[in-house]
């Protein structure tokens, strides 16, 4: 499978983008959909990533901490889950990761990012 990277300047983002993909339009928050509308791995910034369920849960700042150990040795090795909806990226997973990722002041952030309708966006919100 084709693995295409192209590098944007560093106020964009750094793109890795696995599969066929098409850029799909830009308005502050860039994004790209695969032609088979599967999920693509992204590097997006922190700041453009929505988080509507963080002050109602609390992280472990012990795995944090760990995390951020980790991340700083050896690297984010697992992506975490983004929804796209229109243009805007939310994450309600990968919470701990999010954090350990803004502790080290890190700019962005790899991410699966997939496609979703309002009605998903309602349902992740449920
Ligand atoms: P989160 O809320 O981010 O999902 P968890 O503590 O529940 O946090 O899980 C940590 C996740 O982070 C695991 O799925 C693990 O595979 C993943 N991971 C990614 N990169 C690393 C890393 N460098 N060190 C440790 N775990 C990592």
């Amino acid at each position: 499978m084709a693995n295409l990277s192209l590098h944007l300047p560093p106020n964009v983002m750094k793109l890795s983008l696995r599969g066929r993909a098409t850029m799909a339009s830009t308005n502050g928050a860039p994004f790209y959909k695969t032609k088979s509308g599967g999920p693509v791995i992204l590097e997006i910034p922190l700041d453009k990533i929505r988080r509507p369920l963080t002050r109602t849960r609390a992280n472990d700042p012990v795995k944090v901490k760990e995390l951020m150990e980790s991340i700083r040795e050896i690297g984010l090795q697992e992506p975490i889950d983004v929804l796209e909806v229109d243009g805007v990226y939310y994450g309600f997973s990968g919470c701990h990761r999010f954090e350990a990722h803004q502790h080290l002041e890190l700019p962005t952030i790899r991410c699966k990012v997939r496609r979703g309708t309002k009605e998903t966006l309602r349902h992740h919100m449920r």
